[in-house]
């Protein structure tokens, strides 16, 4: 086994035994491996042990991988989701490669990627993202302007409109951390009510994972406790 396959088999463990612990079922958490500035071999030793949902945050990137993996023999199961800040003049490369968009936060970006989505696809899920923390610097909308948001993309015909994502301020007390979430599960319950297609939560990274699975996370983006840290000196974006 490698490094990546070892770390993968630790963070799937950790994750049943935090679901296990608040009696969730483990099968209810979708873990995202976030291979962002790692390259495609490490995508293949994970996919080679099984990992199928991988997570990037820059188009270009993003797209040569998915291309690069595009003719192989497992390239249906693969499940590709963009998780970075999207600019509008980028929308057309994530409606004609992605499965998932986890960082909707305007209209006109909903309206391009419906509007982008190439016939024959399925329609591409989409998720709204809080800012919970209300950090200025971070993207994002508040809690506050979900509403307006969520019925304004719900009639889109080529997107789902499937939950939310949030990624909280750095917070080092776990019991903080839960209560941050709380508020995206509570947005979440909400939003059920009058979107039944509503089931996804996008919530927990490396250093707040179990936390956000106490409180109801349905899909982790799991980076450096799968790859390794990353380095950026090299990045062309
Ligand atoms: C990089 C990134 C992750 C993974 O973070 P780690 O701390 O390395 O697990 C998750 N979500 C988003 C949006 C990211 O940009």
């Amino acid at each position: 086994m490698t490094t990546i396959q070892q770390n993968l088999d630790t963070v799937r463990r950790q994750i049943a035994q935090s679901a296990q612990q608040c009696n969730r079922d483990p099968q209810q958490i979708q873990l995202i491996a976030v291979s962002k500035t790692k390259p495609v071999m490490a995508i293949q030793e994970a996919i080679d042990a099984g990992q199928r949902r991988f997570g990037e945050n820059y188009v270009q990137e993003g797209v040569d991988k998915i291309q690069h993996f595009a003719d192989s023999s497992f390239a249906s199961q693969l499940e590709w989701h963009f998780i970075g800040p999207l600019q509008s003049n980028k929308t057309r490369l994530v409606a004609e490669h992605f499965d998932w968009m986890h960082t909707l936060d305007r209209e006109k970006i909903a309206q391009r990627l419906s509007d982008q989505r190439p016939a024959g696809m399925p329609p591409l899920n989409v998720l709204i993202q809080i800012n919970i923390s209300d950090e200025q610097s971070k993207s994002g909308i508040t809690l506050a302007e979900l509403p307006v948001l969520a019925a304004q993309i719900s009639t889109l015909p080529n997107i789902v409109f499937r939950g939310l994502m949030t990624i909280p301020a750095p917070e080092p007390d776990p019991e903080r951390q839960i209560a941050v979430f709380r508020q995206m599960e509570q947005a979440l319950d909400q939003l059920k009510a009058d979107y039944p297609q509503v089931d996804t939560l996008s919530m927990g990274m490396t250093d707040d994972m179990a936390a956000a699975i106490r409180a109801g996370s349905t899909m982790v983006r799991i980076g450096t406790a799968i790859f390794g840290a990353r380095d950026y000196s090299s990045a062309t974006h």
